[in-house]
């Protein structure tokens, strides 16, 4: 069968059947779309075949070809950690822009928001915990093939850092509420890093409640949050004594992270 014919056929968006085949052929889409005439090698045609069942079967392109972009950075992605979203670089943008020479990270997954940080300004220490122990292994594996050095710790939310004060905390949270019928599109991905109980907010909620004793005065908590949920979060940092209570939209223009901070 011919390149073309193949893409055409595979029964999935044509961009994504384009690179599923050059990762099968082991070249790049731009060679692919230059030789459409070319037959596809026979020995890579079943797996091809094998990686259209999967993502008809509804399984993620990041998932079958087990990495992800972030932030310019190549990420390793397993069914153990939610694939890096390109709303969550926001998250990221804002906290360059705190200029903290320490980062809490938590619940980092991929590692992608910790490492993405890291990449950026080497300088800051950056502390990431995950409560997940294979999320926090392909966390540390990203690390080491970034060489970037990143303080990984085992645990749920700040209970590795204990008694530890940070200038900045971040985090993309569960926040998906239990019920909502947009998880079925979510099902390939890790149900604990995606649903914050009956309302979306428990994870919230717990965060905001901890992070004023894990910050330096003046120093900032950013959390990532779903559409629509700005209000309740806002009341959340507000309860919890923060202060410059601010959301900030995405590139959609839905509001996408709030944060607040420690009285200086
Ligand atoms: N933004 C993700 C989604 O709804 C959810 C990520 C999260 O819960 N942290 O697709």
């Amino acid at each position: 069968m011919k390149i073309s014919q193949a893409i055409a056929a595979s029964g999935i968006d044509m961009r994504e059947a384009r690179l599923l085949l050059a990762e099968v052929c082991g070249t790049s889409q731009a060679s692919l779309a230059a030789s459409p005439e070319q037959e596809v090698p026979f020995e890579v045609e079943n797996a091809f075949h094998d990686f259209i069942q999967r993502r008809i079967k509804g399984e993620p392109v990041a998932y079958i070809l087990g990495r992800k972009e972030f932030y310019g950075l190549e990420l390793s992605v397993n069914p153990s950690v939610l694939i890096p979203r390109p709303e969550t670089e926001l998250l990221v943008d804002l906290a360059l822009e705190r200029d903290a020479s320490s980062v809490l990270d938590l619940g980092t997954g991929s590692g992608a928001v910790a490492l993405a940080i890291k990449h950026q300004r080497p300088k800051i220490r950056v502390v990431a915990i995950d409560s997940d122990l294979s999320a926090l292994l392909s966390a540390k594996r990203n690390a080491a093939k970034l060489n970037l050095e990143i303080d990984f710790r085992h645990g749920c939310w700040f209970a590795p850092a204990a008694g530890e004060r940070f200038e900045l905390i971040v985090s993309n949270p569960p926040y998906v509420a239990s019920g909502d019928p947009h998880l079925e599109g979510l099902r390939f991905e890790p149900q604990g890093a995606l649903i914050g109980g009956p309302d979306g907010l428990d994870c919230i909620r717990d965060i905001a409640t901890a992070a004023p004793s894990h910050l330096v005065s003046g120093g900032w908590l950013l959390l990532e949050h779903g559409q629509g949920q700005e209000e309740e979060v806002g009341e959340l940092l507000a309860a919890a004594g923060l202060e410059s209570i601010t959301t900030w939209p995405d590139l959609a223009g839905i509001a996408r992270v709030s944060g607040g901070k420690l009285k200086s």
